[in-house]
């Protein structure tokens, strides 16, 4: 499977078991997957490798009657719990779900990141930026800090 979403994109691929039992309704599919993304550094936007390990237990409904070849009411509402028409029972949403959850909201690169400058963009891991040292002008700080707050909000 191949991801690729605002913030995150997919870096080694999803490696598991995917059982499937039947169940009254339909398909009860439990997955163990492990594999890695690559998360946006949340101070300085590098990516950062963030490996994950997903276990999912969710149940599939048919959307045709095997038996009969009829259609079956259904909830639109768990569009990804659905199999198609043609018999197809496509894990891709519940994964992408699954991982979405499992990837932490903030990510640094490391602890002690520093960031970019809130005025030029500049990466300050790199080294400092023309700004840090008018910076050190009180008018500068008050300036900066009032860029930072914008930056967070
Ligand atoms: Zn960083
Ligand atoms: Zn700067």
């Amino acid at each position: 499977m191949d991801f690729q979403e605002e913030e995150l994109s997919q870096s080694d691929s999803l490696i598991g078991t995917v059982d499937m039992l039947r169940t009254n309704r339909g398909v009860l599919l439990e997955a163990a997957l492990d594999g890695a993304v690559n998360v946006q550094c949340s101070r300085c936007l590098r990516d950062v490798h963030c490996p994950v390990s997903l276990e999912i237990i969710e149940e599939f409904q048919p959307t045709v009657d095997v038996v009969r070849g009829t259609f079956v009411a259904v909830d639109e509402e768990d569009a990804a719990l659905l199999i198609n028409e043609h018999h197809v029972l496509d894990i891709a949403e519940v994964v992408r779900q699954a991982l979405l959850l499992e990837v932490p909201l903030q990510v640094l690169c490391r602890e002690e990141c520093a960031g970019l400058c809130p005025i030029c963009g500049q990466d300050l891991n790199l080294g400092l930026c023309d700004c840090s040292q008018e910076a050190t002008d009180p008018r500068w700080d008050a300036l900066a800090a009032l860029l930072v707050e914008g930056e967070l909000s």
